[in-house]
């Protein structure tokens, strides 16, 4: 399906259906557009949604899961914008086929969005326990991304995403809830499972933005409510002169980090007077920035 998303070309959604695991799912954008079309009628959102919002459950789409197979142009292909194609609702089954159909496609780029990259990883562990000898998990046609919009997820989901075999991996910190740190990050020795005493001894020294070099991607966005106001950001909606010179400060802080360690930085949507402004020419000048991994 065509997107308004700047960073992609088309949704695809085998999985839709998925439940709040953070802050960031707060507002959650899809969950929002799957009680609205379940309530015109569309089978597939009717049974992952109830009044209430995500009801937990997901639908496999059997007649979706072949799309790409039709599409001859090349594109960038966002994987579940409506779901989360790890939930632990997803049998891996369905996420192996899902991969075969990123195998069968070489000529789109396949970006897997989460924010559960630890069952990212488990899938990948079990696929390669049941073929140890094939290169298959090494496609180059997909992406792997994590969500993390504040610190405390950045620490979680970090160590996972970086232990997940991709060609190019990436970070989007969108909604943007608070100031994210790259630097002396303790992600690099958690991926290894080493301790950090370890793995400083084994390296002899680490450089500041040694986990971040290991990243291809930085998206970062402030958070959309409904109405296209802006959301929030140290637990205030953003409104006041105060409050978006700190938002901006956070934004100008990742996009240093990301040019001192070398990485892509998309920037997708930023708060001007209170409202979410995704054209890029209505940005201040120091933030029109939307670069793409090196693939
Ligand atoms: S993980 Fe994504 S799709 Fe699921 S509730 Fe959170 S924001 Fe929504």
């Amino acid at each position: 399906m065509a997107t308004k998303i700047q960073w992609t070309d088309e949704t695809y959604n085998p999985v839709v259906g998925c439940n709040k695991i953070s802050d960031g799912c707060k507002y959650c954008y899809a969950e929002m557009m799957a009680k609205r079309l379940a309530s015109m009628g569309h089978k597939k959102y009717q049974d992952v949604v109830g009044n209430d919002g995500w009801n937990g459950e997901v639908y496999l789409d059997e007649k979706t899961l072949e799309e790409p197979l039709h599409w001859r142009k090349p594109r960038k292909v966002f994987v579940c914008s409506m779901g989360d194609l790890f939930h632990p609702k997803v049998p891996f089954g369905f996420i192996y086929r899902v991969f075969n159909v990123i195998r069968a496609c070489k000529h789109h780029t396949f970006q897997l969005l989460t924010k559960r990259p630890e069952n990212f990883l488990k899938f990948m562990e079990q696929r390669k326990k049941l073929q140890p000898d094939t290169s298959w998990p090494m496609l180059s046609n997909y992406w792997s991304l994590a969500t993390c919009e504040n610190q405390k997820t950045a620490n979680q989901r970090i160590p996972r995403l970086l232990q997940v075999p991709a060609k190019i991996r990436g970070v989007s910190c969108e909604p943007l809830l608070e100031e994210i740190n790259f630097r002396w990050t303790p992600y690099c020795y958690q991926a290894t499972e080493e301790t950090y005493r370890q793995y400083i001894d084994r390296k002899g020294e680490i450089d500041q933005y040694e986990f971040l070099k290991q990243l291809n991607w930085l998206i970062i966005g402030c958070e959309r409510l409904p109405g296209n106001k802006a959301g929030r950001f140290n637990g205030e909606l953003i409104r006041t002169p105060f409050q978006h010179a700190k938002f901006y400060q956070a934004v100008r802080n990742l996009i240093q980090q990301g040019k001192d360690a070398g990485v892509p930085v998309f920037f997708k949507q930023l708060p001007i007077n209170g409202e979410v402004v995704s054209d890029i020419n209505k940005f201040p000048k120091e933030f029109r920035i939307r670069e793409w991994p090196n693939a």
